[in-house]
C-alpha cells in the first residue's frame, strides 16, 4: 500500500552502474530529496553499498544528509558557493570566477571542487575564464574538476564528442580527480568515465539506464466505488460518459500528489490490479482520480499505478515529460515504506 521504496533496488543499481566504469570511482546524486525518494534514507544505504562522493543541488540539501553520512563520505554542492550560503562539511563546485574568488576569500582553506562548461552552457566555466584562474585553482587542490554531458541520453549526438574533447582540452595535465559522466555518460563507455562517476536516475530505475531494477511501485487505496447507469458521466466537465453499466472505483491521489493532470488527457493511463489493467475515466483531479474497474470480478483495496507493468519512464511518456519528472514529483502525501 502507498510508495514503496525498494533500497536493495537501489544499491544493487549503484553497483551495477559501478561495474560499467570499474576504473573509476562511482558516486550517488542525491539531489532533490534522492530524486523524490527519500535523501535521508537512500544516501546511507548508498554510502553502505559503496559510495563515498554524493552530489546534491543545493547547499541546504546537503545539511539535511551530512548527519546521516560518515566522515569520510564526500557531499558535493552542484550550485557551488552561492551568496551567504553555510558550507560546513560540504564541498562547494565552483562555477564561475565570481564562485571562486567568494569561496577563496570566506574559506581559504575549505575543500572545494571545480565545475568546467564544456558546451552545455548551463553551469560551469567558461574556457577563458578557466584558463584565467587556473594555476591559482589548481594550487588549491581542488578535490573535483567536472563537467557535464547535455545530450548522454543520446549515444549518437555529436555534443558527446565535442564535450569530451572540449574536457580533455581543458583538463590536460591537472592533476585533481577528474569526472564528466552521470548514467547516461557511464553508458557511452570507458573514454567517459575519467576518475570518478556521477549517477543518478540510473540508481533510482529511469532510463536511460534500460537494464536497471525498478526501485518504486504506488498503490492507491480505493476510498469508494460505484455503478454508473449509461448515459451517466464521471468527473470534472462530465468528460467521460459510461457507454454500457460500469462500475467506477475514486482512488486517494491526485495532481497534488505528482500525477499530472495531463497524464488522463490521451485516456491512456491505467491503473492495476495484479496483472489487470483498469483505465482511469474522466479527469484527473486534485487529490482523487476515477477508474473504470467493471471489468474486474472483484474490486481490491487499492490499484497500482508504478508496477512491474507501468514504470515511470512508461508513465512519464503519457504526458510528455521523462522519468526524472515523475520520480521527483512523486507527493509527500502518500505513505511511503522502505524494503
Ligand atoms: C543531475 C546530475 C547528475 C546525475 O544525472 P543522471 O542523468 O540523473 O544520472 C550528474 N551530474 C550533474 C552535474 C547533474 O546535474
Amino acid at each position: 500500500m502507498g510508495l514503496i521504496i525498494d533500497i536493495p533496488a537501489i544499491q544493487a543499481n549503484w553497483k551495477a552502474l559501478a561495474d560499467r566504469a570499474p576504473e573509476a570511482r562511482a558516486g550517488a546524486v542525491v539531489k532533490a530529496d534522492a530524486y523524490g525518494l527519500g535523501a535521508e534514507r537512500v544516501a546511507p544505504a548508498l554510502y553502505a553499498a559503496g559510495a563515498r562522493d554524493f552530489f546534491v543541488a543545493l547547499a541546504s540539501e546537503g545539511r539535511v544528509i551530512r548527519p546521516h553520512l560518515p566522515e569520510d563520505a564526500q557531499i558535493f554542492v552542484l550550485s557551488g558557493h552561492m551568496d551567504g550560503e553555510d558550507l560546513t562539511g560540504l564541498i562547494p563546485l565552483l562555477n564561475s570566477p565570481e564562485q571562486f574568488f567568494r569561496d577563496r576569500a570566506l574559506r581559504p582553506r575549505g575543500p572545494f571542487g571545480l565545475q568546467l562548461d564544456s558546451g552545455m552552457n548551463r553551469l560551469g566555466l567558461e574556457p577563458g575564464e578557466w584558463a584565467a584562474i587556473r594555476s591559482e585553482a589548481l594550487a588549491g587542490g581542488p578535490r573535483l574538476v567536472m563537467s557535464h554531458l547535455a545530450c548522454a541520453d543520446e549515444p549518437e549526438h555529436e555534443a558527446n564528442g565535442s564535450q569530451l574533447a572540449a574536457f580533455r582540452a581543458m583538463t590536460e595535465g591537472v592533476d585533481a580527480p577528474r569526472s564528466l559522466a552521470a548514467t547516461g555518460g557511464i553508458l557511452l563507455g570507458p573514454d567517459f568515465h575519467f576518475d570518478l562517476v556521477r549517477p543518478g536516475v540510473g540508481l533510482y530505475g529511469g532510463l536511460p539506464f534500460a537494464d536497471a531494477r525498478p526501485v518504486v511501485t504506488l498503490s492507491l487505496p480505493i476510498i469508494q466505488t460505484r455503478d454508473v447507469k449509461p448515459g451517466e458521466s464521471v468527473g470534472y466537465g462530465y468528460s467521460w460518459t459510461a457507454q454500457r453499466p460500469s462500475r467506477v472505483a475514486t482512488v486517494a491521489a491526485g495532481y497534488a500528489d505528482g500525477l499530472a493532470r495531463a497524464l488522463a488527457r490521451q485516456g491512456e493511463l491505467k491503473l492495476w490490479s495484479g496483472d489487470r489493467a483498469c483505465p482511469v475515466i474522466g479527469r484527473i483531479s486534485m487529490d482523487l482520480i476515477t477508474v473504470d474497474v467493471t471489468d474486474l470480478p472483484d474490486v481490491p483495496a487499492e490499484l497500482a499505478i508504478l508496477n512491474a507493468h507501468q514504470g515511470v519512464d512508461a508513465v512519464a511518456d503519457l504526458s510528455g515529460t521523462i522519468g526524472y519528472e515523475i520520480l521527483t514529483s512523486l507527493g509527500r502525501r502518500y505513505k511511503r515504506t522502505y524494503l
